[in-house]
């Protein structure tokens, strides 16, 4: 998968991919993550990227052409499956948008600043809009982030226990069951002897109960509960 970013601030995503699980990624080539700084493609003596709002009001807005040059210049260059403006408007991400998404070819991420984006690019630029919740955000390079991380983590080979994101919480409309290590005894406070008996299936059994248990409890509107 090639994820390319668009943002002003390219320097907000250099950490989120320069460790951990992404970094791996990238490193097996699994996927490939280009952040593009958006103020190389403005036109403007001081490379711009923003201008004042048309009727005024308080807030810069992002302007159209340095968004249009990038998007263009990387559409010349491979076929794109969606090109998704990061939005508290747009449709909420849950893992079954993650799991979607995990699935395409070359996505296109666009993080907006200030007051968001002349609103031309939504309507004629980008496919799809994407919020991380609904709250607002300064800027859309976290919630591109977040978005990456959710979709990047279920490419197959990226996650070292190949199931290991099949047992997370959602894949199966369940929150996962929780998780012990060792000590076995901390304070007093035990680790549920069952897990300690070495018995895979009633292992199994008690995190599937447990699993259910926990979504009537905190997530009763999930799936299959
Ligand atoms: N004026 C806009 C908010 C702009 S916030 C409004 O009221 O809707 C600046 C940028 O941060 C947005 O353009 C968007 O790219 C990003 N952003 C903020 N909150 C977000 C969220 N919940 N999900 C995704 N992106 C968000």
């Amino acid at each position: 998968m090639r994820l390319d970013i668009l943002t002003c601030l390219p320097k907000l995503l250099e950490s989120p991919f320069s460790d951990s699980i992404l970094k791996r990624a990238q490193d097996k080539k699994l996927v490939e993550v280009v952040v593009h700084d958006l103020r190389s493609y403005s036109t403007t003596k001081h490379r711009t990227t923003d201008d004042y709002a048309f009727g005024g009001g308080a807030g810069m807005v992002m302007t159209i052409e340095p968004i249009d040059r990038c998007i263009s210049v990387l559409k010349e260059q491979r076929t794109y499956h969606e090109i998704i403006y990061m939005s508290p408007d747009g449709e909420l991400l849950n893992q079954s948008l993650a799991n979607q998404l995990s699935l395409k070819e070359n996505l296109i991420l666009l993080c907006g600043h200030y007051k968001g984006v002349d609103e031309r690019v939504r309507e004629h630029l980008i496919t799809r809009e994407v919020s991380i919740g609904d709250y607002v955000l300064s800027g859309g390079e976290l919630a591109a982030a977040v978005l990456a991380d959710s979709i990047i983590r279920l490419i197959p080979g990226v996650l070292s226990d190949e199931t290991s994101a099949l047992t997370d919480s959602f894949q199966d409309g369940l929150v996962a069951p929780p998780v012990y290590t060792r000590p076995a005894e901390y304070k007093g406070w035990k680790v549920p002897e069952v897990l300690l008996s070495g018995h895979e299936a009633k292992i199994n059994e008690w995190r599937h109960d447990q699993s259910l248990e926990r979504t009537k409890k905190r997530r009763p509107g999930l799936g299959m509960v």
